[in-house]
């Protein structure tokens, strides 16, 4: 729909029932919403159910071509079985309901079958949601902040902003469970402006200017107030849009290139930075890179799992030149180890971020944070364990 419209939405809507009729002629079949289909068929056992679920996944599976264009279809499944998931149809339906929620939490998971432990989850992520919701009206988000370091000298070039579950009793939340409830239950807006807000106010309070980075979720992109909203907190805490930069994952861009790059192309005119975050870990469209108005490529640290001299550091390598031939600034994540460094300084990456130089740390500890990274930088050029 995002992409060519509710025409060609519908189109693959249709196409997607009439596979799954034809693939399971004993089967009754219906769509219940949205993309969701309900599938209801009699089986004779936990292994047949638990092939026909397979089936319905590779059934989904295909090239749906609507008014001539492909467009690729992905589909996952949750079932239940009666009577031993549940007796009743109305439990039975929530139930696999439940199960194919589930496979959200697992990428790569296209099955799954109900198990009581999916209940207890629900009753657990409606807790965690109001949790949630209190935190973002008490005004109480944590913020940890590391630093991005220039691999010529050492000096931190930027910090960049991570959200945290703050420091009170109670419920503790993950970073990445926190930032995924707030998208499912839409609040990334009100998420984003109180990080980006205490994070302006943590970063003026350094001695010295730095460049401040902070995080967009890939659903914000679809927000029409987003530009006008970040140019606004920015003009009312007098931050200069230079100094900021906005990392985006490369997943968010690709999910619905036209409207991201539009409010890309504002937010840069109006002076602020963009950077291509988790470069190299799914979904690249290197065709797309070339088009989208971006200042800094952040490479996924799944790039870095390479030995020196291997097929893995070729590819670390030709992302870098991608990167470069493109004009933009290249910043590695994830650098764990001095092996890591010296191969990112050969191969003439602008800057690097990750455990050995610095870990993510409260606004007390960033000057502290600074002067460390700096000073290992150091101590791993004089140790000679990186030429240069
Ligand atoms: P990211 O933007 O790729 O952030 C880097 C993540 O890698 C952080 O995890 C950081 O703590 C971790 N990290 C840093 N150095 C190393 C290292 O050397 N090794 C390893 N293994 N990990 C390292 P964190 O803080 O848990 O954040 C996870 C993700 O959550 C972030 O990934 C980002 O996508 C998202 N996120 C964080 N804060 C925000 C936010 O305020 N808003 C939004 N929308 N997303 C956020
Ligand atoms: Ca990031
Ligand atoms: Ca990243």
């Amino acid at each position: 729909n995002d992409n060519y419209g509710h025409s060609i939405g519908d189109g693959v809507l249709i196409r997607v029932g009439v596979w799954l009729r034809t693939a399971l002629p004993g089967a009754f079949v219906s769509r219940v919403g949205g993309d969701e289909f309900a599938i209801i068929a009699a089986v004779a056992d936990d292994a047949a159910a638990a092939a026909l679920a397979r089936k319905v996944e590779a059934t989904l599976r295909g090239l749906a071509e609507v008014e001539g264009i492909p467009i690729d279809v992905v589909g996952r499944v949750g079932y239940a079985l009666a009577p031993v998931d549940a007796e009743s149809p109305v439990d039975l339906f929530r139930r696999a309901d439940l199960a194919l929620l589930a496979t959200r939490d697992t990428p790569g998971r296209g099955v799954q079958r109900f198990h009581p432990g999916l209940e207890v989850n629900a009753a657990e992520l409606i807790r965690q949601e109001r949790a949630i919701a209190r935190m973002l009206a008490g005004g109480d988000v944590g913020v940890a902040y590391q630093p991005v370091f220039a691999l010529a000298d050492g000096t931190a070039v930027t910090i960049e902003a991570l959200v945290r579950w703050p420091d009170t009793p109670g419920e503790a939340l993950s970073t990445s469970r926190l930032v995924a409830l707030a998208e499912a239950g839409g609040r990334v807006a009100q998420l984003r402006e109180q990080v980006m807000l205490q994070a302006i106010r943590d970063i003026a309070a350094l001695p010295q200017p730095i460049e401040l980075a902070i995080n967009i979720s890939a659903i914000e992109m679809q927000d029409p107030h987003f530009v006008d909203d970040i140019l606004g907190h920015l003009a009312t805490a007098g931050f200069p849009p230079r100094r900021l930069h906005l990392e985006i994952t490369e997943s968010a861009i690709h999910h619905n290139l036209g409207q991201t790059a539009l409010q890309m192309a504002r937010l840069r005119a109006a002076g602020v930075r963009l950077a291509v975050d988790d470069f190299g870990s799914g979904y690249s469209s290197l065709a797309n890179l070339g088009r989208l108005p971006v200042d800094r490529l952040k490479l996924d640290r799944s790039l870095l799992s390479f030995e020196a001299g291997s097929r893995a550091s070729v590819v670390l390598a030709g992302a870098v030149v991608i990167g470069r031939g493109l004009g933009l600034e290249i910043v590695a994540e994830g650098v764990e180890a001095a092996p890591q460094l010296r191969e990112l300084r050969r191969l003439e990456v602008d800057a690097a971020q990750g455990f050995l130089l610095a870990t993510p740390v409260p606004a007390a500890g960033i000057a502290a944070a600074i002067t460390q990274g700096r000073e290992r930088f150091a101590a791993l050029l004089s140790a000679s364990a990186i030429p240069r």
